[in-house]
């Protein structure tokens, strides 16, 4: 079976969200990370326009980028709100797992992608 979050936290040390997964593993992914891979259609389609107009220089915006809460959708992901209102990214568990920044995970998707 998949592993499945048990426990999530969302304001881990360095501006991290942490999950701590059924199979023992926990993962600390900062916010900046997660956020670049949000894969919601807005974020996703780059290159496509936009309705809304957005900000050229999101990184010198007025707050610090946090996720405000998680929710869990169903049995096979969770959804982060982030505190600028974006909330469309749902991260399905094991695209979180996959995204796993540890040495250990890293060193695993090495030894698959050769
Ligand atoms: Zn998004
Ligand atoms: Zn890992």
């Amino acid at each position: 079976m998949a592993p499945i979050p048990t426990k999530v936290k969302l304001a881990g040390a360095n501006n991290t969200l942490t999950i701590q997964w059924s199979d023992g593993h926990t993962s600390a992914y900062p916010y900046h990370f997660l956020r670049d891979r949000c894969p919601c259609a807005t974020c996703e389609g780059s290159g496509r326009p936009s309705q809304k107009p957005t900000n050229p220089f999101p990184m010198l915006s007025q707050k610090p980028l946090r996720p405000d809460r998680a929710e869990l959708v169903g049995r096979y992901a969770l959804q982060i709100f982030w505190n600028d209102g974006h909330s469309a990214g749902i991260y399905a568990f094991d695209y979180l797992r996959s995204l796993c920044p540890c040495p250990e995970c890293d060193a695993q998707r090495l030894a698959k992608s050769d």
